[in-house]
């Protein structure tokens, strides 16, 4: 894959600025769906609204599980201007918009009554139908969607719902939740006890909560990963193809129309895949990375998931009820009923990590518009610019560059990848946490603020310190190497010249003032100590080389 077209280099994204050339497409550029939509003739009048967000495609829990279709009516919106605000993968784009108006015609077929607007903000569309309020509205899991809705909130249009779309509340978080630091340990012990999840007479089965240890085996070529599923394209998702090329075809990332789980059947298959071939194996290769497969054993849920299109709570249950070896199934339920959940919790606690342990951190500004950019959170200060590499520009480093050219592929790679090819190496580079993330927004199709923030901000670059990680998740070749098949065919040799490994060193040398505060990184900080003034120089020269190098986006050359 080549480079990323220019206009949405790290320049734009750094910005955020909001684009104005996105437009409103006309009704005309969806008619399969507009004609498909007024076929299914529901009545309009005497109903009960609700305001569906794009994110809570579901009539398994909310209003819509209990009310009786015909007293219902949904008002789903499309925001070209909320497409155009980040340079969203094509993918994602398509996803959205499909999933939605597959939604709207599912509950029309039920006999909900729908109206679908397209407006360049959401609050713009629902005060076109203030006559119908006023609008119920489960709580919207993103916070700029929240922000974006709150006037609406105040002046008594919108009325607000809980969101059942968690397992788990606030109080579950609290209750788990240290003086200072977050962990995801407690938390998930907790509700594993509360709920009764994988406990036998109040013990965890198999004796204890975490099989995590047992899951760290790097894969060899066996047992095979099972080809991603595909989906039939139907006209809808024809359609939204055919407008994302048209509209937005100005966005990164390769349009792949028959990987898009778009209707319900194809959602059910989905699941049907992720349990019967990827579950049983999740667990002893849940920290493998190979350039033989994207995917492994991983089960791509997260964007249904992410859209409600799957209900989590169905998730949880059906894992339960299967018969796959405990350090899978444990391994699964420890990812969505702990990290999930979790992450969403320190991302409402932390207002977006907008305030941290008590104090205003500051934020990214977006001239014209209301709508700040995000937290500039930065425990170790780091601030270089995401070099053009992760836009699809050669580094030479092939671990990085494969997983790259996999995501702009497939608009996702899977968490280890995420964490310790992507994450590590721009955080061993001091880039900028909120360029880290903005890049991570755009490019994977099951980003949203209430996720991929805290992930990035404070897992992957350790922006908000020990807060809700021990330590920063960075290594040097050696893992990769270890966990990985990249270095084979890689310019460097792992235990000679990849400059990851100083990288690595350079990296604790220059933070070694903030981490000498953090108590997991004791070890490590020992053995930096250890090193000579010449391999400190050296290491540190390293750092300059590489990342002058990747900044101008050149290609690494072998010594
Ligand atoms: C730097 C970084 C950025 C990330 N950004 C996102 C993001 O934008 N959106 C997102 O959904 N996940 C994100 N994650 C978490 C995780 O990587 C993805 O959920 C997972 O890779 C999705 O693929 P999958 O469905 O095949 O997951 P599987 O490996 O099959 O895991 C099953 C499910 O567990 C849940 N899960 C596991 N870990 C996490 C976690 N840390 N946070 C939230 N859910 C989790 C997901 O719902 C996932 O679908 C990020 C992780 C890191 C390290
Ligand atoms: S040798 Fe270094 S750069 Fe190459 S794949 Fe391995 S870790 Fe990555």
């Amino acid at each position: 894959m080549g480079p990323i077209r220019a206009r949405w280099q790290p320049e734009v994204l750094a910005a955020g600025l909001p684009r104005d050339g996105a437009g409103l497409y006309t009704l005309a550029r969806m008619s399969a769906f507009r004609e498909q939509l007024s076929a299914r003739g529901v009545t309009q009048a005497d109903r009960r609204w609700y305001f569906v967000p794009y994110d809570q495609l579901t009539d398994a829990v909310g209003p819509l599980s209990r009310a009786n279709p015909r007293e219902v009516g949904i008002v789903l919106v499309e925001c070209p201007a909320k497409a155009s605000r980040r340079p969203y993968h094509k993918q994602k784009l398509a996803l959205v918009l499909t999933s939605l108006r597959h939604f709207a015609l599912e509950q029309a077929e039920r006999g909900v009554a729908v109206t679908h607007l397209v407006d360049q903000s959401y609050a713009a569309a629902l005060l076109r139908v203030r006559e119908l309020g006023p609008i119920g509205v489960m709580r919207p899991a993103e916070r700029e969607l929240r922000a974006e809705l709150a006037p609406l909130v105040a002046s008594g249009l919108l009325e607000v719902l809980p969101n059942e779309g968690w397992l788990t509340t606030t109080d579950d978080f609290e209750a788990a939740a240290g003086d200072k630091v977050w962990r995801m340990d407690a938390f998930y012990r907790h509700v594993r006890r509360r709920l009764g999840i994988l406990m036998d007479e109040g013990k965890p089965a198999g004796g204890k909560f975490s099989f995590d240890a047992d899951n760290r085996k790097p894969w060899r070529g066996a047992p095979p990963p099972p080809a991603v599923p595909t989906f039939t394209v139907d006209a809808i998702t024809q359609e939204v193809c055919d407008l994302i090329k048209s509209s937005m075809g100005d966005h990164p990332g390769t349009l792949v129309p028959d990987q898009l789980p778009a209707t319900r059947e194809d959602v059910e298959r989905a699941w049907a895949w992720a349990s019967s071939s990827c579950l049983p194996h999740f667990g002893p290769f849940e920290d493998a990375m190979s350039s033989r497969s994207t995917n492994l054993f991983h089960t791509r849920i997260a964007p249904l998931l992410n859209l409600q299109r799957l209900s989590v709570h169905r998730v949880v249950r059906d894992v339960l009820a299967m018969n796959l070896p405990l350090a899978s199934q444990e391994g699964f339920v420890r990812q969505v009923l702990g990290w999930r959940e979790f992450v969403r919790h320190v991302h409402e606690a932390t207002d977006g990590f907008r305030v941290v342990r008590g104090e205003a951190q500051p934020c990214k500004e977006v001239e014209g518009s209301d709508l700040d950019g995000g937290s500039l959170i930065s425990f170790l200060g780091a601030s270089r610019a995401l070099p053009p590499a992760y836009w699809g520009t050669r580094s030479g480093l092939r671990c990085l560059d494969e997983v790259v050219s996999g995501v702009w592929q497939e608009g996702t790679s899977h968490h280890i990848t995420r964490l310790m090819v992507l994450s590590n190496i721009a955080t061993l580079l001091d880039v900028a946490p909120r360029e880290l993330t903005d890049w991570f927004w755009a490019a994977y199709v099951d980003a949203y603020d209430w996720v991929v923030e805290p992930n990035v901000l404070a897992m992957g670059t350790f922006a908000a310190g020990d807060l809700m990680t021990t330590k920063p998740y960075v290594a040097g070749a050696a893992y990769i190497n270890r966990m990985s098949d990249f270095c084979h065919n890689c310019r460097f040799d792992p235990k000679t010249t990849c400059p990851l490994t100083p990288l690595y060193w350079a990296f604790l040398g220059r933070h070694r003032a903030s981490l000498a505060t953090v108590d997991r990184m004791k070890l490590p900080m020992a053995s930096e100590a250890k090193r000579t003034a010449a391999q400190r120089a050296s290491d540190a020269a390293t750092f300059d080389r590489v990342s002058e190098a990747l900044s101008r986006g050149n290609e690494l050359s072998a010594p």
